[in-house]
């Protein structure tokens, strides 16, 4: 068993540079290295990097440097097994209208060399839920239809990672479910699922792991209870009457932060510290508390400040 599903090391990608179409670097160097059997969350805002990266580690786009492993195999050194050891479900809706959704998997599984014999044509189709519509024109199916569809393909050459970019944009919460429920059967068999999505709560719920990407880079990596455990911070900002004194007694866990105007500002979190605590140290340091407000945290708070580019200047009270 492999420790690592993907290994990514200062990987860079530029499109363009031509005369027509200017320079842009997707890729600015990351290194990324993903568990195997995990479910691992790719975060970031549209244009980041993210299907790029993705479309890099299927085999899809090509890099412009740096070195990429897919299940242990070396991209420019085992083309053929990298790319066998990887299945993607892409965001764009791409498919032959005139394929049915049998056809459509049995052409796939032609495409990556897969045996008549090895074929599990059937098995997919009851998996992704259109065995009913198995011989069905692919024009005639819904869109919730075709997304599973594309699942399916990704399917066909028995990956053992599979790669499901904004697999729930614009989807109802019925197929999101269903879709759901397909990815968690399918890392339950061992499957490593790489997911993008630009739903915070989503990734929550089904990452083991989540890393931000934002221009380029990877600017946060993590397990997603630490994130979500860096969440759970709140400040709460006291302006003391006149100047606060140089030594204030804290409670365990809470930090203080003197910030411009005097105000200070105490970081803690909401689960293991009450408010209290805070305002009856601030009291026994011999504060006179002018005015009181707090900031809380959210994941999108997070996200916001790792994915904007300057920091949010703190207001003097
Ligand atoms: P994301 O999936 O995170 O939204 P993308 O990887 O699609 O981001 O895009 C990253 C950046 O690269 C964007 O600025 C995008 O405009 C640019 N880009 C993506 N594909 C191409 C392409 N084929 N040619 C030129 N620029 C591209
Ligand atoms: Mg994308």
């Amino acid at each position: 068993m492999q420790d690592h599903a993907i290994e990514i090391e200062k990987l860079r990608k530029t499109y363009g540079g031509t005369k027509r179409t200017p320079a842009h670097e997707a890729l600015k160097g990351v290194d990324l290295a993903i568990p195997a059997g995990s479910i691992f969350g790719l975060l970031g805002p549209n244009g980041a990097g993210k299907s790029t990266m993705i479309n890099i580690m299927a085999g899809l786009v090509r890099k412009t440097s740096g070195r990429v492993r897919i299940w242990g195999f070396d991209q420019d050194v085992n083309p053929r097994q990298s790319r066998a050891a990887i299945g993607v479900m892409p965001q764009e809706l791409n498919m032959d209208p005139f394929f049915t959704p049998r056809a459509a998997l049995e052409v796939q599984a032609g495409l990556y060399g897969v045996p008549a014999s090895q074929r599990r044509t059937d098995e997919i189709l009851e998996l992704i839920g259109l065995s009913d519509k198995a011989d069905a024109y692919a024009r005639s199916l819904s869109g919730g239809m075709k997304r599973r569809l594309l699942l399916g393909k990704a399917l066909v050459h028995h990956p053992q990672i599979l790669v499901l970019d904004e697999p729930t944009a614009g989807v109802d919460i019925e197929l999101r479910q269903m879709l759901w429920q397909n990815v968690r059967k399918l890392n339950e068999r061992g499957m490593t699922i790489i997911l993008t999505t630009h739903y915070l709560e989503e990734a929550e719920q089904m990452c083991d792991e989540i890393a931000i990407i934002n221009r380029g880079e990877v600017v946060v990596r993590d397990k997603t209870s630490a994130l979500v455990d860096r969440m759970d911070g709140k400040t709460l900002l006291i302006t003391p009457e006149g100047p606060a004194p140089a030594q204030i007694a804290l409670p365990e866990g809470v930090t203080l932060e003197r910030r411009a105007g005097g105000t200070l500002a105490f970081t803690y979190k909401r689960r293991e510290t009450p408010a209290n605590a805070v305002l009856d140290a601030v009291r026994a340091a011999g504060i006179t508390i002018r005015d009181v407000a707090t900031e809380e945290a959210h994941l999108e708070d997070v996200f916001v400040a790792l994915t904007t580019s300057r920091p949010t200047p703190v207001e003097a009270a």
